[in-house]
């Protein structure tokens, strides 16, 4: 009897046991149909999509080359650039827009970074030279040259010269705004410059008079640009910003430029220029503006290579505040072509990096950088030469007027359109 139930109960759990099993066999059956279902299907989705995608990029890709082979000189029809801004700061050697900061000077003396070796190197040392610029100008590098181009990187086989002899400031403005060295030009008291520079001559262009601005922390460029015979906005050195302040902000910055202390008598500081020179940009919609930074070169000849090194840095930060004013703006968006350069270098070596003139080795080697919507992403460019006397005729042809045509001494414009 006991066996009996015991049998039945067995009888009945086997049932019931198997009902389960199959219970659970067929939900995970259906489970792993339908999850092998939607893999398969997501997967498939996602295949066909890249797939499609990727075909009607190449196709597009081909369609544009397909037009810009049966279009004679595509670039002359479809120029855009309408604005440029030319920044420069002043003997900024290429070594360290290429390579970052020099180990040879960063592990070298303490004094030469104001005796604190280790926050310098904390903030300027890395391993490769492309680490050590990237921290040195993260916005020219990860910007400007990558959607750009540059020329001067010597590791590359290229060039980028300063052609006056001199290798000093005065000199080499003249050189790349007027489009030629003159050696009458031999001292930065020349006093006015005698030749009218690329400013000056776009000032008297149709649709250019009035809207030529240049700001600069050095003095001297009242003279370079000859303001009182080329008309050119020209705001220079310690002047006073806003001789008739129209509010709060003209006034702070006229106090501001009258009682902060001055380093140096004929050079501001740079983050002055740079506030009016923003200011100026934003109310008054220059079409060509110069924009000159003196503090890495002060710095270089006070020895200084920390300051040097933060004086660049900063210089970066401008460069991407400026872009990013151009980029905010409808007038300027997509129609502004930036070039930034240096006037000279400076010496090679741990003696004479300080240095600059017409005795010192290297001194001629500098660099040119450009970005805008006319000028191909080609980054550095290998092998390439430029002039500084090339700059004048690049300002000029980017908005496409040829300068040579009024100074035919001037050097052709870089290829960058
Ligand atoms: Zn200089």
């Amino acid at each position: 009897m006991t066996a009996d139930i015991t049998a039945d109960i067995t009888a009945d759990m086997t049932a019931d046991t198997k009902a389960v099993v199959r219970g659970v066999r067929s939900n995970a059956r259906s489970y792993v149909r339908s999850y092998v279902r939607s893999y398969v299907r997501s997967y498939v989705r996602s295949y066909v999509r890249s797939y499609v995608r990727s075909h009607v990029r190449s196709f597009i890709g081909l369609l544009c080359l397909t037009i810009a082979w049966g279009t004679p000189a595509p670039a002359q029809t479809e120029r855009r650039t309408q604005n440029v801004i030319l920044v420069v700061t002043d003997g900024l050697r290429w070594q360290e827009v290429f390579g970052g900061a020099d180990t040879a000077l960063i592990f070298g003396e303490p004094r030469l970074v104001g005796g604190d070796t280790v926050g310098t190197r904390r903030k300027f040392w890395r391993a490769t030279a492309t680490e050590r610029r990237d921290a040195m100008m993260p916005f020219f590098w990860g910007t400007i040259a990558r959607q750009g181009q540059v020329f001067g990187n010597r590791a590359l086989g290229g060039t980028a010269d300063v052609t006056n002899g001199l290798k000093f400031s005065y000199p080499g403005y003249n050189e790349m705004l007027a489009g030629f060295a003159d050696p009458r030009i031999d001292k930065n008291d020349y006093g006015v410059n005698p030749n009218a520079t690329v400013f000056e001559w776009l000032n008297k262009q149709p649709g250019f008079t009035g809207r030529v601005a240049a700001f600069a922390t050095w003095d001297v460029f009242a003279d370079i640009f000859a303001r009182q015979r080329s008309g050119v906005f020209v705001h220079a050195g310690w002047e006073q910003p806003y001789p008739a302040p129209r509010n709060a902000a003209d006034s702070l910055l006229n106090r501001m430029y009258a009682t902060t202390f001055r380093m140096w008598d004929n050079n501001a500081w740079d983050s002055f220029t740079q506030a009016v020179a923003m200011r100026y940009l934003r109310e008054h919609r220059p079409r060509v503006v110069f924009i000159g930074y003196g503090e890495t070169d002060e710095w270089a000849h006070a020895g200084r290579y920390d300051r040097y090194l933060n004086a660049a840095r900063t210089v970066d930060g401008y460069l991407s505040e400026i872009w990013s004013a151009v980029q905010a703006h409808p007038e300027y968006r997509g129609r502004t072509s930036l070039i930034v350069t240096t006037d000279h270098g400076r010496g090679r070596t741990v003696r004479d990096w300080t240095n600059h003139g017409k005795d010192v080795v290297g001194a001629e080697e500098m660099w040119i950088a450009v970005i805008g919507p006319d000028t191909p992403a080609l980054g550095e460019t290998k092998n390439a030469t430029a002039t500084q006397s090339q700059i004048a005729a690049t300002v000029a042809a980017l908005l496409g007027l040829d300068y040579r045509l009024a100074t035919p001494a001037a050097a052709a414009s870089l290829r960058v359109r």
